[in-house]
């Protein structure tokens, strides 16, 4: 037993946070941090936002919850700013990113059912990450996700990233595919982009077989890339795009939000959450969205991205230990030739928060909001980090 009272489905790092204002954190004995990862791109406006304070303060004050069977004002205002900011046309809203994940799997099952495709695929990516409810984690990429929980739900069939031969050959093999669901820029999966040449090619097959172009913008969405959607960057829009995390700053909400036929696929009994699209998330999720855009933030995440990478490539570039730093906005990786997870302790330790993914991948999500001056500390701190821990590791015998 762990005596905390809880399941131990997390490894977690002992430290916990007391307080938090912008990209800083304060742990329990006063430390300071400056937080990179922001909770999992969650907190795009950085913590305690005083405009998101404020909304969560007056909602919570005048009304938190109602349930579905009535109308919900706050929810048909951010549905409707959403479809603005998107260019969509409809929005369901549940709690989570997975959630928003099984509307869209829903969505493409009866979409397909509607052609009279009985047993209805969708095509998903090798290192994808779609959430751990079962029918997401079986549509995710990675056999540590699905290990112990088969059996799994059937109707994914599996193609290698950014390779738009593999998803042809497919087409020409397999009658039952009626969607594609794929990240524009694999998150979890180690920061992986995706070409536009190859976004463009999975939007003109889906049009040419009538698919449904499904994108998972959980973690890519809310100006995090550099625009409000990653697809805004590609000249075309999707079927479906789900998003959660940036969404709600913090409160749990999630979105899937569809155009044309794929938002007229259900009707009423087909879906629902007890919780989702409640006054409260949606009023707050409505006051970050609209923040968003008023401070300009995506174009602002762009710059911010391309200030670090640059000051990452200064300094680490050609240092044989890395292979290659990329990014697209505020999503960075440095892709480090060795397994790299002490360096979340040792960046801890000094008091600087950041994640490694894939093993062997630093990963940076930090606040839209960061300052210039920010942004450079964040990368000299970890710059000079990397090169003392690869140093060490090279003095240290070897396996
Ligand atoms: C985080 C994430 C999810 C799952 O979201 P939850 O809110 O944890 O359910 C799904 N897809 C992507 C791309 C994500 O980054």
């Amino acid at each position: 037993m762990s005596g905390t009272g809880l399941m131990s489905t997390y490894r977690q790092q002992d430290v916990a946070f007391a307080k938090g204002e912008g990209v800083w954190l304060y742990d329990t004995e006063g430390k300071k941090y400056l937080d990179a990862i922001s909770g999992i791109a969650v907190c795009g406006l950085g913590h305690c936002h005083p405009r998101i304070t404020r909304a969560i303060q007056d909602q919570a004050a005048r009304l938190v919850h109602t349930s579905n069977l009535y109308r919900i004002t706050n929810q048909e205002l951010l549905g409707k700013r959403l479809c603005e900011v998107s260019g969509m046309d409809a929005c369901f809203f549940g709690n989570s990113g997975a959630e928003a994940n099984e509307c869209a799997i829903k969505i493409a099952r009866l979409y397909g059912h509607g052609k009279e495709i009985e047993k209805p695929a969708i095509i998903v990516m090798d290192h994808s990450f779609h959430g751990r409810t079962l029918a997401t984690l079986s549509a995710t990429g990675s056999r540590k996700v699905q290990a112990g929980f088969e059996p799994l739900v059937t109707g994914f069939v599996r193609a290698p990233y950014n390779d738009l031969d593999a998803v042809k050959t497919i087409a020409q093999n397999n009658p039952n595919v009626v969607a594609i669901l794929v990240e524009p820029v694999q998150g979890e999966g180690g920061i992986h982009i995706a070409s536009d040449e190859y976004m463009k090619g999975l939007r003109a097959i889906c049009d040419e077989r009538g698919w449904l172009l499904m994108l998972d913008e959980i973690q890519t969405g809310n100006g995090r890339t550099g625009t409000y959607f990653a697809y805004q960057q590609m000249g075309f829009l999707p079927d479906v795009v789900t998003t959660a995390k940036g969404l709600g700053n913090g409160l749990p909400i999630g979105a899937c939000i569809a155009r044309g036929v794929a938002a007229q696929t259900f009707k009423p009994g087909n879906h629902g959450s007890t919780y989702g699209g409640n006054p409260l998330c949606c009023g707050v999720a409505l006051e970050v969205v609209n923040t968003l855009v008023e401070e300009n933030l995506p174009a602002r995440a762009k710059a911010l991205g391309e200030r670090m990478v640059q000051g990452f490539r200064e300094r680490l570039e050609g240092a044989d230990y890395v292979t290659e730093i990329r990014g697209k906005g505020l999503m960075i990786g440095i892709e480090l030739k060795e397994p790299c997870a002490e360096l979340v302790m040792l960046a801890r330790a000094q008091g600087l928060l950041i994640n490694v993914t894939s093993d062997n991948v630093i990963r940076l999500l930090p606040a839209l909001t960061m300052t210039d001056g920010e942004a450079d500390q964040l990368v000299d701190q970890l710059s000079k980090l990397i090169k003392v821990w690869a140093a060490d590791e090279r003095s240290k015998p070897r396996k």
